[in-house]
């Protein structure tokens, strides 16, 4: 995807140094402009790259209501920063439809503003849908979320709103009125919740109610958070963007419980996780199961010989060869340093059990890697497998299969044996 760019409008060299870094640091390529004639002429050479501009309100050829209407569109998200608190200014910029008006007066607000650009960035594309009988305020929910670069889907009610989540893959927010037909905000928010799979989904209730229990009902049933109808599309932001920081940190953290890493795979732990899923299955609706420990062939010596970044890269190769050789269905995890751990379904009798694993030893036997001498690292596996049948728990066929891995070593390397 295109690197989004950042229009940075500041004549003050510090701060936009300052800005300057944040963007880069978040990954986007900041434009720099020190008046508002170079910065409206930048914007006009990037176009759509512009994902987000951060102006200050006092530039040499331009100050304030100027600043604004020159600069603010809703084709990006617009920051704006002012030395002094305005409030007719202040007003203005959120009328003309700003993400944020911040008071420059300290480094925190530096802090701040860097905190709501990554969001931005993070959150860019990302679908939303809002549910709500109302189309005045369906309208103005769907554009202030476009402000932070949300593409939303509207739902008239909560039975729609429910269908968009579970038939559109990432859905990433939801904000639900409380009274709607067919399916009211507080039944939405019970019936999402009900499913493990949206348990980390933000939920943002709204009401123009006057009764007070509606907000903690909704919080109670699992919403994150609730704001009574008509607000402040400043305390709206406020929300929205904490609790999809929220979301976005409690993802960061299930990452690092259940993934490896360098590869990506699973670890140990998720690998033992959805196995025995998986085997409380295969007891009651009798699947097919094998499995396989995979260990590349002399690997320290790869290491040894040419370094442990090398050795990184030829296990991330090898992790990708294994994933794409295998079925959608099965479980990989890399389980130890250059040990992969495969549970396969439905691999079949066992010459196509056999044939299975022993076209997965060839795939890795064709990675090559390129070496900086111009040398190409041809890395092999050994893999020890076996059928479910005859073990009475996960760890007990893992322990057969690592076993036979011992044989496949013993016996020469880059080879299967499978029992
Ligand atoms: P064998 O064919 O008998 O399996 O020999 P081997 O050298 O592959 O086995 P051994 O268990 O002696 O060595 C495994 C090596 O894997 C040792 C360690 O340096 C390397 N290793 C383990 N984890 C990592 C890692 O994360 N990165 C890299 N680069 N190397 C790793
Ligand atoms: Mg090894
Ligand atoms: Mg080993």
């Amino acid at each position: 995807m295109e690197k989004p760019a950042i229009l940075i409008v500041e004549d003050a060299n510090v701060f936009s140094r300052l800005l300057e870094k944040s963007a880069t640091d978040l990954g986007a390529e900041p434009l720099i402009a020190k008046t508002l004639k170079q910065g409206l002429a930048l914007r006009e050479q990037a176009g759509a790259r512009i994902v987000a501009a951060l102006v200050d309100l006092h530039l040499p050829d331009g100050t304030g209501q100027e600043v604004l209407e020159a600069l603010v569109c809703q084709d990006y998200a617009t920051m704006v920063f002012s030395g002094s608190d305005n409030t007719t200014l202040r007003e203005s910029a959120w009328r003309l439809g700003v993400l944020d008006y911040i008071v420059k007066d300290q480094l925190a607000s530096l802090r701040y503003l860097q905190a709501v650009l990554g969001r931005v960035l993070r959150n860019r594309g990302s679908l939303a849908v809002v549910a709500d009988d109302s189309s005045t305020a369906r309208k103005q929910v769907t554009d202030l979320l476009t402000r932070l670069g949300l593409q939303v889907l509207g739902a008239k009610d909560g039975a729609q709103a429910l269908e968009l989540v579970r038939t559109t893959e990432r859905v990433r927010l939801v904000v639900c009125d409380y009274h709607m037909p067919n399916l009211d905000g507080f039944a939405l928010v019970r019936e999402l919740r009900k499913q493990q799979r949206y348990n980390n989904l933000p939920i943002i209730g709204l009401s123009s109610t006057d009764d007070p229990s509606v907000s903690t009902r909704l919080i109670k049933a699992g919403a994150d958070d609730f704001l009574p109808k008509p607000f402040a599309p400043e305390e709206f932001f406020c929300r929205v963007g904490r609790a999809l920081d929220m979301a976005h940190l409690v993802e960061g953290l299930e990452q690092a419980a259940t993934r490896d890493a360098l590869t990506g795979l699973n670890n140990r732990r998720q690998f033992f996780t959805l196995a025995n899923q998986l085997w409380a299955n295969y007891r009651r609706e009798q699947l097919d199961l094998a499995f396989a420990m995979i260990d590349l062939d002399h690997f320290k010596q790869v290491n040894d010989q040419h370094g442990h970044g090398v050795g990184d890269s030829v296990l991330r190769e090898v992790a990708q060869v294994i994933t794409r050789n295998i079925r959608s269905t099965d479980i990989l995890a890399r389980i130890g340093g250059e040990e992969f751990c495969l549970l396969a379904v439905n691999t079949g009798a066992a010459d196509s059990r056999r044939a299975y694993f022993e076209r997965l030893r060839s795939a890795i036997a064709q990675v090559a890697i390129a070496l900086d001498d111009g040398a190409c690292l041809r890395p092999s596996a050994s893999i020890g497998a076996c059928s479910a049948e005859g073990h009475d728990s996960v760890e007990a066929a893992l322990k057969r299969a690592d076993e036979l891995l011992y044989r496949a070593k013993a016996e020469g390397r880059n080879r299967v044996v499978i029992a």
